[in-house]
């Protein structure tokens, strides 16, 4: 049954999957094949996939999503799509457009807020696969000065790039070093820009040796490592970056990539036991939550983890909820 729910109207479910991403995907397919149904797959965008979906299959692009069970790498709405077919394959309830912006712990209530207005839902389980978010310049620390146009995300980068064929910059500055980062070089360049320069302020990039060479086929990024304390320059656009010990880059754009922060503010609002400064969640077995009935799963557990890796682990927690249930 897809569609929403109607105004002030509360809903019981068995499970309630707070995420339609790749691990959100993977829970409701493994509750499914365990036979365990009455689940909800709450998703706030107006589609199904999370964050691969903003990677559409495209000729002469580049694909950087590991699809480790077919052995090779695909672009994010491919590997996503076919999780998405299994998904539909099953009789979970999915509900679009709604968010979830409260959490009652004890009572495994949600309040969840759509175009149609506020509503609540509770559950004998629920799933948090939220995902994450890229580092802010400031969650960033080492990174000061103005917040001129011209600074952007992955996600922006994604949008203009991916979805619009704009490049937002010809001389792009890329802070960090992980995959994320390589590939947003990798894109850029294909997209015309001249070869990126990559600062970071760790002294290798933390992105690894296979995944370097699997991008030089785009992009070989000028790289500075070790960077400490820089601040970005510009009046109202950005044009460059300097460090304290007066080392100057220039450019007309800069992405802010990686190092990823996973959305645990539901979780910290709640009351359900989240580590600061780093927001993880403190985890049980079975990826259990500090209150019984409650679970995690995919990218909001910290770290980077593929898309695939993420299904796999939501399809593994799915196995403890059942046993839960
Ligand atoms: C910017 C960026 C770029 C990436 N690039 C790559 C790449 O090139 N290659 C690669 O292999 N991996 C990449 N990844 C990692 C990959 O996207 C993840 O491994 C995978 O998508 C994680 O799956 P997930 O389900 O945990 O989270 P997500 O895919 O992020 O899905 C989480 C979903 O939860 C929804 N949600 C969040 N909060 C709420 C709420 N309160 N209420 C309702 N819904 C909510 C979100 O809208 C989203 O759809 C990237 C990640 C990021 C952030």
């Amino acid at each position: 049954a897809k569609g929403n729910f109607g105004m002030n109207n509360a809903h019981h479910f068995k499970v309630a999957i707070i995420g339609g991403g790749p691990a959100g995907i993977g829970v409701a397919v493994g509750l499914a094949k365990r036979g365990v149904g009455s689940v909800v797959l709450i998703e706030r965008r107006n589609e199904i996939g999370g964050t691969p979906m903003g990677y559409p299959k495209k000729s002469g692009g580049v694909p950087t999503f590991v699809e480790w069970t077919r052995g090779r790498v695909v672009f994010g709405q491919e590997l996503v799509g076919r999780m998405i077919q299994r998904l539909a394959k099953t009789d979970t309830a999915i509900r679009l457009n709604m968010q979830v912006t409260k959490i009652d712990p004890a009572e495994k209530r949600l309040t969840l807020l759509g175009p149609e207005g506020v509503c609540e839902v509770t559950a004998d389980a629920v799933v948090l696969a939220a995902g994450a978010r890229e580092q802010t310049p400031a969650e960033k620390g080492w990174l000061a000065g103005a917040r001129t146009s011209r600074i952007s995300f992955t996600r922006h980068l994604t949008g203009w790039l991916e979805r619009h064929g704009l490049l937002p910059a010809s001389k792009p500055v890329v802070i960090g070093s992980d995959l994320i980062a390589y590939s947003a070089a990798a894109k850029l360049r294909e997209g015309g820009s001249d070869e990126p320069l990559m600062i970071d302020r760790r002294h290798r990039p933390s992105s690894g040796l296979f995944e370097r060479l699997f991008f030089r086929r785009w992009t070989r990024p000028d790289w500075s490592g070790g960077v400490k304390d820089a601040e970005i320059k510009g009046e109202r656009s950005f044009v460059g970056i300097e460090s304290i010990d007066g080392h100057e880059w220039s450019g007309d754009g800069v992405m802010v990539c990686g190092e990823l922060v996973p959305n645990t503010e539901l979780a910290l609002l709640g009351g359900l036991a989240v580590e600061l400064p780093s927001r993880q969640l403190q985890l049980a077995r079975g990826q259990g939550l500090s209150q019984p009935g409650w679970f995690a799963a995919g990218n909001v557990l910290g770290g980077f983890h593929g898309a695939q890796w993420c299904y796999f682990n939501g399809r593994r927690v799915a196995r403890a909820v059942s046993h839960f249930l």
